[in-house]
């Protein structure tokens, strides 16, 4: 993960926030969470099983994989990105603001994805837009896919060498 705080003060941090929601973080479920935190990139529920079993040396049965990766979802730890089907810690588990609703920005490229809080007004706006249209939304969470600020610069590089300037 990105941010700064350690792996294990965002553990004991959801530990605590398990305690006030009044359910449990079990070992498997701290160790999915763990998974989740230790990947730079976004995971599908099988990466989930793989990398448990590298990380822990234990099995774990994807049907377990799905249900502890829905008990992380409901209590807001991961998001579960829907155009590709793949889960991502919240990078706001440390903090004590609300959350506000996310939205995902995926790198095309190299599947770099960075959580961006959205303002209440654009969200608004934005709502009001698509209410006016009609339309009624099934997800509410907005992924954008693009190409991320390292990959942008390793193109702009190559053309670089392209041009032999470099
Ligand atoms: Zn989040
Ligand atoms: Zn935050
Ligand atoms: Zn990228």
């Amino acid at each position: 993960m990105s941010d700064q705080i350690s792996v294990d003060d965002t553990v004991t941090k959801a530990r605590q926030n398990c305690q006030q929601l009044g359910v449990r973080l079990t070992p498997k479920r701290e160790k999915v969470l763990r998974v989740l935190l230790n990947a730079d990139q976004p995971l599908s529920a099988y990466d989930v099983v793989d990398l448990f079993k590298e990380q822990f040396s234990e099995n774990l049965p994807a049907m377990s994989a799905y249900r502890i990766l829905t008990f992380l979802l409901d209590n807001g730890f991961v998001h579960k990105l829907e155009t590709t089907n793949q889960f991502i810690s919240c990078r706001h588990i440390s903090c004590d603001h609300q959350h506000e609703p996310p939205q995902f920005l995926i790198c095309d490229r190299c599947n770099a994805v960075k959580e961006l809080s959205i303002g209440k007004q654009t969200l608004t706006e934005l709502n009001n837009g698509i209410e006016q249209s009609g339309f009624v939304l099934v997800r509410k969470q907005l992924e954008l896919h693009g190409l991320c600020q390292e990959c942008q610069q390793k193109d702009h590089s190559d053309i670089a060498l392209d041009k032999s300037e470099s």
